[in-house]
């Protein structure tokens, strides 16, 4: 299997806070990795790295192939905007364009970047839209959309640039409890789809079923990475125990049979 993300002695600092500490890290091609750690440890840092949103001052990052990073310098701007339609992102705030239909919010980034023609990237649109459930909502504004309905479109808008790589950070985290399972449920047909996924999320839920692989961040370093019927029921590190007992309410069913 190909590395799609090649992380090698990745540091990170913002003045004097170091915030990533020397992050190792693949992912493989079709592999679905969910980073979990506490508030702070850097797995945001560590994702807008990934799509050279920030700058990392030392280490190497690949992916699909191009060296992004290379001892804390970045690739020229424009191979780093080539790369960036090849890996779409997914914010916690959806970040849709609010003075944009749902069908110029997915289309305009392929008309721009990509130089599609309007009808090409409508076809290609309503192809997503119909994927993420939409398809009754392709000329309305964002402003009269749930907050599902956004993050479903801030998917469809991703996948539009047809990314090799998706990064998701906290998707769900501003959702009303309700609408959790929506988004997730998109997400769960992305990774049956062979998408190579990256995704910051408290739904461990989501990491049981979903995740091939789950990385536990602390402090700006991996502490510990391995599937998720390992980390939940054989975690190594007490940090990893402390953190899955403070994330798990104590009335929720165990992750893993048997599980404590
Ligand atoms: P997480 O996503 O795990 O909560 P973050 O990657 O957002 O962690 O943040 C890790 C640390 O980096 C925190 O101490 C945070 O205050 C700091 N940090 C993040 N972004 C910036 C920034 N743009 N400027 C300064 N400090 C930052
Ligand atoms: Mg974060």
């Amino acid at each position: 299997m190909n590395e799609m993300i090649r992380i090698r002695d990745l540091h990170k600092a913002f003045g004097a806070n170091e915030v990533l500490k020397g992050i190792d890290f693949d992912v493989l091609d079709a592999q679905v990795v969910v980073v979990i750690g506490p508030s702070g440890s850097g797995k945001s840092t560590l994702l807008r790295c990934c799509n050279g949103l920030e700058i990392a001052q030392q280490g190497t990052i690949d992916i699909c192939g191009v060296r992004l990073l290379d001892a804390g310098q970045m690739i020229p701007e424009r191979e780093l905007n080539r790369l960036r339609t090849q890996v779409g992102m997914v914010f916690q705030s959806f970040n849709l364009f609010p003075h944009l239909s749902v069908l110029d919010n997915v289309t305009v980034g392929p008309r721009t970047l990509q130089g599609l023609t309007r009808q090409q990237a409508e076809t290609r649109a309503h192809v997503l839209l119909n994927k993420v459930g939409l398809n009754d909502k392709v000329h309305a504004m964002p402003a009269s959309l749930s907050g599902g309905q956004k993050q479903r479109v801030a998917i469809a808008r991703a996948l539009a640039m047809e990314p090799k790589v998706m990064l998701f950070d906290e998707p769900t985290s501003a959702l009303d409890p309700e609408l959790v399972g929506e988004v997730l449920q998109v997400m769960k047909l992305l990774a049956r789809e062979g998408m190579t996924m990256m995704v910051v999320t408290h739904e461990m839920g989501f990491a049981r079923d979903v995740a091939d692989t789950v990385a536990v961040m602390d402090g700006g370093r991996i502490i510990e990475a391995g599937p998720p019927s390992v980390i939940f029921s054989h975690p190594k590190e007490a940090r990893t125990r402390g953190f899955l007992q403070a994330v798990l309410a104590p009335d929720r069913q165990p992750l893993i049979e048997g599980m404590a």
